[in-house]
């Protein structure tokens, strides 16, 4: 399982399926993207494996654009299905996430409670749908609030649609990289995926939260209060 996201001049869905193709040794069962596309988030996810994927968009089209995340799922909530593929959301905001959600339930009864109707079953929509309940038009307000929500393991890529020139993520838990490159830049779980693009990147610890665009990567924490990073230089090839 993995997740991967780009903002840059290339074309945002070739790349996440590009980075998502070097993650495919962590073991996968469905994948998926979401493109900032036109003024709204186009999503296309599969069950299956990654060509199960392109044949979709070969068939449906690819989503066109310059700002996006892709996942590969290891079902841990939920079998894997087109609709327990990720991303998750509601096309305002789309997640991506590798890891479990321990408090899923308790959230999810909270969100039912507060007339939220659920298609997966899956620990990762809770997030998304928690993000649409407390998001007011600040991205980070939002994240800071849930990431004090939920419980569990973690690595998320978030993609708001009002915002549409940026990436954001944070992680617990679990892995999560951003590849720094010039003019664009990168989020994944491991750094081959990336390799192509950019030798550059920053680790990011424990509830720390980035925002991504294609100039500038800020990184702060739960307080707001900016972190700065070391920046790695990976010297391996794949
Ligand atoms: N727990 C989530 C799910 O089952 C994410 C699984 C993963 O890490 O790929 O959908």
């Amino acid at each position: 399982c993995g997740i991967v996201g780009y903002i840059g001049n290339r074309d945002c869905a070739q790349v996440l399926m590009d980075a998502l193709s070097k993650l495919e040794y962590r073991g996968y069962d469905s994948a998926g993207i979401a493109v900032h596309e036109n003024g709204g988030i186009s999503v296309v996810k599969a069950k299956g494996n990654l060509q199960m994927l392109r044949d979709k968009l070969e068939k449906g089209g690819t989503p066109q654009g310059h700002c996006g995340i892709g996942h590969t799922r290891w079902a841990t909530h939920g079998e894997p299905s087109d609709v327990n593929s990720h991303p998750h959301g509601n096309g305002k905001i789309e997640i991506v996430h590798n890891g479990i959600i321990e408090n899923y339930r308790e959230i999810k009864e909270f969100l039912l409670h507060k007339g939220y109707v659920f298609e997966s079953e899956t620990d990762t929509e809770t997030v998304a749908k928690l993000l649409d309940y407390y998001y007011e038009g600040s991205p980070e307000d939002t994240i800071i609030k849930v990431l004090g929500l939920i419980r569990g393991s973690y690595a998320l890529g978030m993609v708001f649609k009002d915002f549409p020139d940026r990436i954001f993520a944070v992680r617990k838990d679990s892995p999560l990289i951003i590849g720094v490159g010039e003019n664009e830049n990168f989020i994944a779980s491991d750094v081959p995926a990336i390799l192509k693009y950019t030798r550059d990147y920053y680790l990011i610890e424990s509830d720390e939260i980035a925002e991504i665009k294609m100039g500038s990567i800020r990184i702060f924490d739960i307080r707001k209060e900016a972190v700065s990073k070391e920046l790695h230089t990976a010297t391996w090839d794949v």
